[in-house]
């Protein structure tokens, strides 16, 4: 049976993990009322932060791995409780323990994959650049304006290898001098770090720390809003500052500068998706709209959860690498709100958000009632078509 001395170690240890913050709440239950799980399932992060104060956290749960750190319910906490940093020292102490419920197994052979190969996926490590093969893609050197980091889903997915290569299109219409690592890059590491796993992370961005410096890189331009929020934002703690840019906001400085015209166009209803880490983690809300509204042809409509409100895809907090069952996805929810809209394309701008709205669309009765694109092919796809008729 359990004793309270049992109950104030478990909350020493929880404490000790980064999860001090949990003792400010009071229980207003405001965290619950935005959360998306509440939609779908009786998940409480409210629940969740009370059972933490006491010390009943049950690690062997599914709950402890729901949150998909997408941000909502810190916007509206009075207390500071912080529940995606605090709710982390949850999933460290299970981590430690090498407890992981079934929902959450598969974690144990992705941290095996990104410690052997780099990439989460367990595909080989020398064959990170093939996503650029035939196209005119050179090895990154010191001299070079930018590095392109496409990250682990854009080098290795079938599906957003095409994103890889709508990007390098793109570069290289703009005349950018720019470079990749390849077999060189490692995963940027912010996904397994939101599992609890505080050790690979560590790894994983030395690891990258390290190519950055010896490689001479000063600028870096990303895909993922994962890698683009751990290397502005988490990469600092190891005392190294890179200028780092998602390519949304590349894209937009090019058009200003003059050295991209957005020729072309992409007669098309859209709608765009702002991403949790790139909208509401680091406030990337216009750069992508502007692009896409620079597109001759193009209607975009906004759907009423944009912006801050943004509803999550369901990727995040490490959760793209596990099942969710069928009935419990968000990104079904927001592919029935774009449909709703009356939107033809689905854009947005993240690998995780793409692999989970594809996934959506297929379990639609008419899988082609909706299109997802990455702004950066509706991009790519309006130039290709100047060269095609002009
Ligand atoms: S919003 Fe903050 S204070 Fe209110 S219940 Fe949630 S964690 Fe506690
Ligand atoms: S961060 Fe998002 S998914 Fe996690 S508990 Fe808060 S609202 Fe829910």
């Amino acid at each position: 049976m359990d004793t309270v001395a049992d109950f104030k170690e478990i909350v020493e240890e929880i404490e000790a993990k980064g999860g001090e913050a949990f003792k400010r709440c009071f229980q207003c239950g405001l965290c619950d009322a935005v959360c998306p799980w509440n939609r779908l399932i009786d998940f409480s992060m409210r629940r969740l932060v009370r059972q933490a104060v006491f010390g009943m956290t049950d690690i062997e749960s599914g709950d402890i791995w729901r949150c998909t750190t997408c941000g909502r319910c810190p916007q509206q906490c009075p207390r500071d409780v912080r529940q995606i940093d605090s709710g982390l020292s949850l999933r460290r102490v299970a981590t430690e323990y090498d407890v992981f419920p079934d929902a959450v197994k598969p974690l144990r052979s992705i941290s095996v994959h990104l410690t052997d190969e780099g990439n989460p996926m367990g595909e080989d490590r020398e064959q990170r650049a093939d996503w650029a093969s035939g196209l005119d893609v050179r090895s990154f050197s010191e001299e070079m304006e930018v590095l392109y980091f496409p990250g682990c889903y854009l080098s290795y997915d079938p599906r957003m290898k095409k994103v890889a290569r709508a990007t390098a299109g793109i570069l290289n219409r703009a005349g950018v001098n720019y470079g990749i690592l390849g077999s060189r890059e490692n995963c940027c590491g912010e996904s397994i770090r939101k599992t609890g796993n505080e050790g690979l992370f560590r790894r994983l961005a030395r690891e990258n720390i390290k190519t950055f410096i010896d490689e001479g890189v000063k600028r870096i331009v990303v895909s993922s809003p994962h890698c683009y929020h751990t290397f502005k934002n988490e990469y600092p703690e190891f005392m190294v500052h890179f200028d780092v840019v998602h390519i949304s906001q590349l894209i937009s400085e090019l058009i200003d500068q003059g050295r991209l015209a957005l020729s072309g166009e992409f007669a098309r209803k859209v709608t765009y998706h702002d991403p949790c880490y790139l909208g509401r983690h680091n406030g990337v809300y216009d750069q992508p709209r502007s692009i896409l509204q620079g597109i001759a042809g193009l209607e975009l409509i906004e759907m009423p959860e944009s912006r801050g409100r943004s509803l999550c895809c369901g990727g995040g907090g490490g959760r793209i690498w596990v099942e969710t069952a069928k009935g419990e996805r968000f990104s079904d929810l927001r592919v029935r709100q774009a449909i709703d809209l009356g939107a033809k394309v689905l854009a947005t701008a993240c690998p995780y958000c793409i692999s989970n709205f594809e996934d959506s669309r297929l379990a639609l009765e008419d899988e082609t009632a909706l299109e997802i694109r990455d702004i950066t092919e509706i991009v790519f796809e309006a130039i290709q078509k100047t060269d095609a008729t002009g």
